[in-house]
C-alpha cells in the first residue's frame, strides 16, 4: 500500500485509523448497529504539504479530521506528529500539544461565540497558551487581524458585525494565532459565495507560505481542492479509494468514482464537450453498506466479483498514485 508519494519523513503519519459509532435503539438502548464512519484510514501528510481529502455528504472526511486533533475519540488506530502518537496522549500532554495542530471549521456563523469580541476571541488563545498577555495580547490579535485581511479597528466589534467571508478570516487568525505546524480546513470554504472562497482560498496559501503549515483541506468538491492541494485522497463510505498528486489525479482519474466526481465539475469554456458520468442511486446507507466493494451498486463498470469480494487495500498503479479497485 502507498500512502505517499515523498521521501522525506513525514510530519503526520496516520496508519489503521478507525472510527466507529454504535447505534443504540429502544428503551432500554440495545446496540442496533455500528457505524463504521472511518474504517482503516493509512496516510501521511508531510511539512508544508496541502492533502485535500474529497467525498460526497457521509464519507467520514470531517470524521477523519475530528479524529486526528481528538475533538472526538478515534477507535482504533494511530497518528504519529512530531514524534509522538496523538491518540496516545493524556490530557495535560494534548493540551499543550492542540497548540501545534488547529482546526478552521465549515461555518462562519456558528463557529465564533456571539458574545466575544474580536479581540477576545482571538486573544484569549494567546492568554491561555502562555504566548501574551494584556496590552501584549490586544497588539497581537490586531496583527492578526491585519494579516487575515482586516482592519486592526475591528478588535472591539462582534461577529455579528461582520459577513460570513470576513468571519471565515477570524477564523482563520484565531487558527494561525498560535503558529501551528498542522491545520484541519473542514469545509472551510464550503459556505462562502464563489468569489469570497477564492480570496480565502489565496489567503491560506498565503498563510502556508509564511508560516511554514501543512493543511489537511476538506471538500465535498474536486473543483474547490484542486487549487490549493499537493495531493488529494478521495474517500467513499469510510475508505480512501484513490490517494494521488494533484495534477495527476485530474489528468488520469483510475477510480469509477473518481472519474464521476471529476465529470460532474462544469467545465468552463461550455463548448467544450465533457461525458457527465451519472451514478446511479444514493450514497448507500452506512449502518448497512453493501457487500463486496460498497462502490458497486453504483459503479458503471462492476463485474459479478464487485459484488461478492473486497477490493484490496489502496494499491500503488503509478508513482504516488494508488487506488482500491478490482479492475485498476
Ligand atoms: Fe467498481 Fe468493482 Fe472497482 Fe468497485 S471494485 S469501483 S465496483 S469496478
Amino acid at each position: 500500500m502507498s500512502t505517499d508519494s515523498n521521501n522525506s519523513t513525514p510530519m503526520l503519519q496516520v496508519r489503521g485509523l478507525k472510527k466507529y459509532f454504535p447505534i443504540y435503539k429502544g428503551l432500554f438502548r440495545s446496540l442496533k448497529g455500528t457505524v463504521k464512519a472511518v474504517d482503516d484510514l493509512s496516510f501521511d501528510l508531510h511539512a508544508k504539504e496541502t492533502l485535500g481529502i474529497v467525498g460526497e455528504s457521509g464519507c467520514g472526511k470531517t470524521t477523519v479530521g475530528r479524529s486526528l486533533l481528538r475533538l472526538i475519540e478515534p477507535t482504533d488506530g494511530e497518528a504519529h506528529f512530531m514524534g509522538k502518537d496523538i491518540f496516545q496522549l493524556g490530557a495535560s500532554e494534548l493540551r499543550s500539544f492542540r497548540k501545534n495542530m488547529q482546526i478552521i471549521f465549515q461555518d462562519p456563523y456558528s463557529s465564533l461565540n456571539p458574545r466575544m469580541t474580536i479581540g477576545s476571541i482571538i486573544g484569549d488563545a494567546l492568554e491561555l497558551h502562555g504566548i501574551a498577555q494584556g496590552d501584549d495580547k490586544f497588539e497581537m490579535s490586531k496583527e492578526l487581524l491585519v494579516k487575515v485581511g482586516l482592519q486592526a479597528s475591528y478588535i472591539n466589534r462582534y461577529p455579528h458585525e461582520f459577513s460570513g467571508g470576513q468571519r471565515q478570516r477570524i477564523g482563520i487568525a484565531r487558527a494561525v494565532a498560535l503558529h501551528p505546524s498542522f491545520v484541519v480546513c473542514d469545509e472551510a470554504v464550503s459556505a462562502l459565495d464563489v468569489s469570497v472562497q477564492a480570496q480565502v482560498i489565496n489567503l491560506l496559501q498565503d498563510l502556508q507560505d509564511e508560516y511554514d503549515l501543512s493543511y489537511m483541506f476538506i471538500a465535498h468538491d474536486l473543483s474547490v481542492v484542486k487549487h490549493i492541494s499537493d495531493r488529494i485522497a478521495v474517500m467513499y463510505l469510510g475508505r480512501i479509494v484513490e490517494l494521488s498528486e494533484c495534477d495527476e489525479l485530474y489528468k488520469k482519474p483510475l477510480h469509477p468514482y473518481t472519474q464521476a466526481l471529476l465529470s460532474a465539475i462544469p467545465e468552463p469554456k461550455p463548448r467544450r464537450k465533457k461525458d457527465r458520468i451519472i451514478l446511479r442511486g444514493e450514497v448507500p446507507n452506512p449502518i448497512n453498506p453493501p457487500k463486496g466493494c460498497h462502490f458497486h451498486p453504483r459503479c458503471p463498470i462492476a463485474t459479478a466479483q464487485c459484488k461478492t469480494g473486497a477490493p484490496p487495500v489502496l494499491r500503488e498503479v503509478g508513482p504516488g498514485h494508488s487506488v482500491a479497485c478490482h479492475l485498476v
